[in-house]
């Protein structure tokens, strides 16, 4: 029988509306509207886009975004000045620096000056630290929509084999970190595969829940996949054919017990994260 699909874009939907309520409770009740400014440096087309549907997102749900564009010719110290005036606009709840910055600019320096509370990725050190000691303050927004998949599908992390194949900073190790934590959508038996992982076949057969973020047309096929197990997908490939994930989606669907579609499995609800962490920098803010 195929795999039950995981669809990401009713579930954004649902939380989303969770979402718009809070916000409009939160504003009425404070007067003050979430806003996330978004930094985009440069003219790559695929972070046009994505900023852009982070800015419809917010406006569709009550929140304000602004957009600061600079060239691509910026350099860091100018960037860390913009960064410092948004550090410092209470009017700014949440700051969204979009990645890849342009060759040139030093990533670890700008992301290291957002001001912890407003950093809406929790990409900085601080918000890191705090994940992997159990009391994050933001969970990073694409590891957080997998987590979400799991647990509103109801399929149970407590002594489950995860395998996660990748390691980067923004999917791989977080949500190894988050799964492996005690406590609701937790609790799991993490291994961590990346490109230097001897014989990962007979690894990923292993895995009750699959986790893939490689950046891997197809890369994962049926026989890497344990009968019946929950597969996440959540590469994004523009190949000729269009926009694919890590998954050999048609074989692995026949295997799996239930699957992500690429688009329409994570990729939504990231976007629906990063407004749930700037309602949640709002509200410590203005607490
Ligand atoms: P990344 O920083 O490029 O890291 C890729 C990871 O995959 C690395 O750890 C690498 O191992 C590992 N890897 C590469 N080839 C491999 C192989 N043949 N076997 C095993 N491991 C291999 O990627 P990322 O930022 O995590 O993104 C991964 C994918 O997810 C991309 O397609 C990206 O577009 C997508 N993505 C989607 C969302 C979303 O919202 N849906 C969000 C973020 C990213 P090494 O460390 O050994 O090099």
């Amino acid at each position: 029988m195929a795999a039950t699909l995981l669809d990401g874009k009713a579930l954004a939907e649902k939380i989303r509306a969770e979402i718009a309520a809070e916000v409009s409770d939160f504003t009425r009740r404070t007067g003050v509207k979430p806003c996330l400014a978004a930094v985009l440096i440069g003219e790559d087309p695929a972070s046009q886009v994505y900023v852009r549907s982070k800015q419809r997102a917010c406006e569709q749900n009550g929140l304000t975004s602004r957009l600061d564009r600079l060239d691509a010719k910026t350099t860091t110290e100018e960037l860390l000045a913009l960064i410092g005036r948004l550090n410092s606009d209470p009017g700014v709840h949440g700051i969204l620096v979009q990645l890849p910055l342009p060759k040139g600019i030093d990533t670890t320096r700008i992301l290291d000056a957002v001001l912890p509370i407003k950093d809406v990725d929790a990409f900085h050190p601080e918000n890191v630290g705090r994940l992997v000691q159990g009391r994050p303050l933001f969970l990073p927004c694409t590891p957080h929509a997998i987590q979400q998949i799991l647990i509103r599908h109801q399929i149970p992390t407590a002594g489950a084999d995860v395998v996660v194949v990748g390691r980067s900073e923004i999917v791989g190790k977080p949500i190894a970190m988050m799964l492996m934590q005690k406590g609701p959508g937790g609790d799991a038996t993490v291994t961590v595969c990346h490109s230097r992982s001897h014989d990962l076949p007979s690894i990923t057969r292993r895995a009750d829940i699959l986790i893939v973020a490689i950046g891997r047309a197809n890369f994962v096929t049926a026989d890497m996949v344990k009968p019946g197990a929950a597969v996440i997908d959540v590469g994004i490939n523009r190949t000729e054919k269009g926009l694919v994930g890590d998954v050999d989606f048609e074989p692995v669907r026949q295997v799996a017990g239930c699957l992500t579609p690429v688009p329409g499995g994570v990729g939504p609800l990231t976007i629906t994260m990063l407004l749930q962490n700037t309602l949640l920098a709002a509200r410590l803010q203005t607490a």
